[in-house]
């Protein structure tokens, strides 16, 4: 089925800007570097999940869902944009939070998008960190049915062949936005997590035939374990749209050397990085994705990765309103 036939809900602002940092580039003395803003998709404060989201939501009206479940960290964006689209639409909606960082700091359990998930009118249920999310979900969607719900499940992080398509289809944008601005974009940085962004993004680029590299900067797990999830999940989204010519590897690329202690843990670089982009460019990261992958790709540069003459596409995924719930964190800043 090719992109275009999929039900499909308007519930971004599309196409997002691609502008040019010059001032954040030329502090760090290597290649151009753009910015493709996906923080400014618009619904509940914006980010890559509304993307996710319009394949998603989609699919739940036409199921005739009336309530949404998904899971995710305390801090995640993709539970407060989920619980936007859930009130734009009408739907319920039952965030299940995860502990993940057993962090006691105010701010972290109540500020940013917690404080946001509560305003948008989810229903919020806390598990302690390691619970079995999928036996969670389970009892939950058997609960809401007993009392007469039809609910539908949206997996961590919008990550599934469906939610991908919202990148295939920002890989087509883009490109068509390079053209438009004849721009060579040589390589596409961003924050891999669940993994659907770096999928959707490395599938629409392989439809296109193009030569575009794009690399995952991990903020959870080892290089080679994103890989192999990155992967399959490209892998499926290129069988869910009907493409047989097989992907190469190598289209793969994840870089694990800027998580730190740990997903959503705070690191120096990452302070750093978020410091370099707002007073460079006025540009907000986030503590969690964008950060650390800024801070990645700074030491990237330092390192010789990159020609001076590339043009570095930066993927801005969203995810600066957990800033506030990271007060702390930016004592010293
Ligand atoms: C979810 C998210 C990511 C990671 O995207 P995945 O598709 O989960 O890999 C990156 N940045 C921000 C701000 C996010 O919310």
């Amino acid at each position: 089925m090719l992109l275009a036939e999929f039900p499909r809900l308007p519930l971004s602002y599309l196409p997002t800007p691609l502008e040019p940092l010059s001032r954040l580039s030329k502090a760090l003395g290597g290649p151009s570097i753009w910015v493709k803003r996906d923080d400014c998709t618009g619904l509940g404060g914006g980010g890559s999940k509304t993307r996710k989201l319009e394949f998603l939501m989609a699919a739940a009206q036409r199921q005739r869902a009336d309530a949404i479940i998904t899971p995710g960290a305390i801090q995640s964006n993709h539970a407060r944009l989920t619980a936007a689209a859930a009130a734009k639409l009408g739907m319920a909606c039952h965030l299940l939070l995860e502990d993940i960082e057993a962090d006691s700091d105010r701010d972290y359990r109540g500020n940013g998008n917690l404080l946001l998930d509560r305003i948008l009118g989810a229903q919020l249920h806390h598990l302690p960190s390691g619970s079995d999310l999928e036996l969670a979900t389970e009892s939950l969607v058997d609960e809401l049915r007993e009392t007469g719900r039809n609910p539908y499940v949206i997996p961590g992080g919008g990550s599934s062949p469906l939610g991908a398509l919202g990148y295939v289809d920002c890989a087509f944008e883009l490109l068509d936005q390079a053209k438009e601005l004849r721009l060579a974009i040589d390589h596409v940085v961003l924050a891999t997590g669940s993994g659907g962004t770096q999928a959707g993004l490395v599938a629409g680029l392989h439809l296109r035939h193009s030569s575009v590299a794009v690399l995952g900067i991990c903020t959870s797990r080892s290089a080679s374990e994103q890989q192999t999830k990155v992967g399959k999940l490209c892998d499926q989204t290129l069988e869910l749209l009907g493409c047989t010519r097989p992907l190469p590897r190598e289209a793969i690329k994840t870089n694990s050397d800027y998580v730190g202690q740990g997903d959503g843990i705070p690191t120096r670089g990452m302070i750093k990085a978020v410091s370099l982009a707002a007073r460079s460019e006025g540009l907000l990261l986030d503590p969690v994705y964008t950060g650390k992958a800024m801070a990645g790709l700074a030491d990237l540069i330092d390192q010789g990765e990159f020609k001076n003459e590339d043009n570095v596409v930066f993927l801005h995924s969203g995810g600066s309103h957990a800033l506030f719930g990271y007060r702390s964190t930016f004592d010293g800043v």
